[in-house]
C-alpha cells in the first residue's frame, strides 16, 4: 500500500536498526508515550530489532487505560438513569469499572450506544428531543478538538438534551509528572506525534530543558520508531536535552491554530487524576464557565464519587515504564482481553492488550523468561 509500505520496509529498518546499534554506546532506557506507538513497537518487533543497551518502557498514552476507575464509576451512574441514552467509542464500555462494565449495563436494559464522534452523539440528541444524552469524552489533546466542536455546536444550536462527562487529558504534565518522580528510569522520550499534530511542540521545549530529557516527536510506523529512537540515543550520547521532530510530514512546530482556538475557548486546564498514577496539576480539560450547561457531572451530580483501585494491577506501574506486563503476576493468566482486570488490557492501546495479541504471555517467549 502507498504512503504506508514505504515505512514498513525491510532494507530501510534494518538500515535504521544498523544505525542505532552503531550510535549506541552506553545503556539507555527510552519511553514511547503514545498507545498507538506501544501497539506499533510489539506489533512489527520494533524492540527485538535495538540493540541491548535500550531499553524500551511504554507510557501513559493510552487514553482509555488512564481514565481513572471512579470516572467510569460516574459514567454508570448516569448511564442507569431513566431515560438518558449514554453514547461513548467502543473501547470505553468495555472497561471494568466497579460493578462491571458498561456493555453489563446495557444488556440490563440500559440505553448505551456506541458512536464514532461526538458529533453522531449530537445528532441522536436532535434525533430524540424526548431523551437525554450523554456523551462520555475520553482522551488527550488529539480527541479533545472533536469534542470541544460538538458542545460548542450544541450551544450555537441550543440542543439543551446533549451533554458531556469530560475526562480529558494533557500529555505534557504527565510527561514532568514521571520525568520528576524519585523512581524514574526514563532518559530519552519519543513524544506523542497525534497530539503534536494539535498542539504543537512548543509545550515540550521547556520540559527538555527543565529535566534534562530528549524529547523526539515521532511517529507510528516501524520506520518512524526506528529514526525517532536513533534520533533520540543520538542526542543522549552526544550530551543533548533538545526537542526534535521525526514525524515532519504531520506535526508543524505551531500545530494546528483552528483547534487550539477552539480548544481555548470551551475547555479550560484542571488538575486531573490519572487511573494508576494519581492526581496531576494542570493534567486535565475542563468545560468552561459558559458550557456548564452542557456539563454531564454538574447535571447529574456525579462529581464526588470516589473509588479505590484494585490491588492486584500493576498498570500504574507499567504506565510510568517501572514494569512491564510479563511482570504482572496476572498476565495471561487471570488477566486476558476477555477477561480484563485493568485497563491496559481493555483497550486496543493498552500495553498489556498489545503484549497479549503479540503472543507475549506464552511460554517460551523472551519476556516471558526474563519475568519469571
Ligand atoms: S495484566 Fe491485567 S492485571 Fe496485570 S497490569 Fe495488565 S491489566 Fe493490570
Amino acid at each position: 500500500m502507498k504512503f504506508l509500505d514505504e515505512y514498513r520496509e525491510a532494507d530501510s529498518v534494518q538500515r535504521l536498526a544498523d544505525s542505532i546499534a552503531r550510535t549506541v554506546k552506553r545503556p539507555w532506557t527510552l519511553m514511547e508515550v503514545c498507545g498507538g506507538q506501544t501497539h506499533s513497537i510489539v506489533r512489527y518487533g520494533v524492540d527485538r530489532l535495538l540493540p541491548p543497551q535500550i531499553e524500551l518502557v511504554h507510557g501513559p498514552g493510552c487514553p482509555v487505560c488512564v481514565t481513572p476507575l471512579e470516572t467510569i464509576d460516574r459514567a454508570h451512574a448516569i448511564a442507569s438513569q431513566t431515560g438518558v441514552l449514554f453514547c461513548s467509542f467502543g473501547d470505553m464500555l468495555r472497561v471494568p469499572g466497579s460493578h462491571g462494565d458498561l456493555l453489563q449495563l446495557k444488556s440490563a436494559g440500559c440505553d448505551v450506544r456506541i458512536v464514532y464522534s461526538p458529533l453522531d452523539a449530537l445528532q441522536l440528541a436532535e434525533a430524540h428531543p424526548e431523551r437525554r444524552v450523554v456523551f462520555f469524552a475520553v482522551g488527550f489533546e488529539t480527541t479533545a478538538p472533536a469534542n470541544a466542536m460538538a458542545v460548542h455546536v450544541a450551544r450555537k444550536r441550543c440542543i439543551a438534551n446533549f451533554s458531556m462527562l469530560v475526562s480529558h487529558v494533557r500529555v505534557p504534565p504527565a510527561i514532568e509528572a514521571i520525568f520528576q518522580s524519585p523512581d524514574n528510569r526514563v532518559q530519552g522520550l519519543l513524544g506523542p506525534g497525534h497530539v503534536c499534530t494539535v498542539m504543537g511542540t512548543s509545550e515540550y521545549e521547556p520540559l527538555a530543558r527543565k529535566c534534562g530529557v530528549p524529547i523526539v516527536i515521532g511517529g507510528f510506523e516501524p520506520l518512524d520508531l526506528l529514526e525517532g529512537i536513533w534520533m533520540t540515543v543520538r542526542q543522549l550520547e552526544e550530551g543533548r536535552a533538545q526537542v526534535e521532530n521525526q514525524y515532519r510530514r504531520a506535526v508543524r512546530p505551531e500545530g494546528n491554530p483552528a483547534s487550539l482556538r477552539l480548544l481555548q475557548e470551551v475547555f479550560e486546564t484542571v488538575d486531573r487524576k490519572w487511573r494508576g498514577i494519581g492526581t496531576i496539576p494542570a493534567s486535565g480539560f475542563r468545560l468552561r464557565e459558559q458550557y456548564h450547561a452542557f456539563d454531564a457531572e454538574r447535571i447529574y451530580g456525579v462529581g464526588d464519587l470516589r473509588t479505590e483501585e484494585s490491588t492486584v494491577c500493576i498498570s500504574g506501574e507499567i504506565l510510568r515504564g517501572l514494569k512491564k506486563p510479563p511482570q504482572c503476576p496476572a498476565f495471561g493468566k487471570e488477566c486476558t482481553p476477555e477477561t480484563p482486570l485493568g485497563a491496559t488490557m481493555v483497550s486496543t492501546e493498552g500495553a498489556c492488550a498489545a503484549y497479549h495479541a503479540a503472543g507475549r504471555h506464552l511460554p517460551g517467549t523472551p519476556e516471558k523468561r526474563s519475568a519469571s
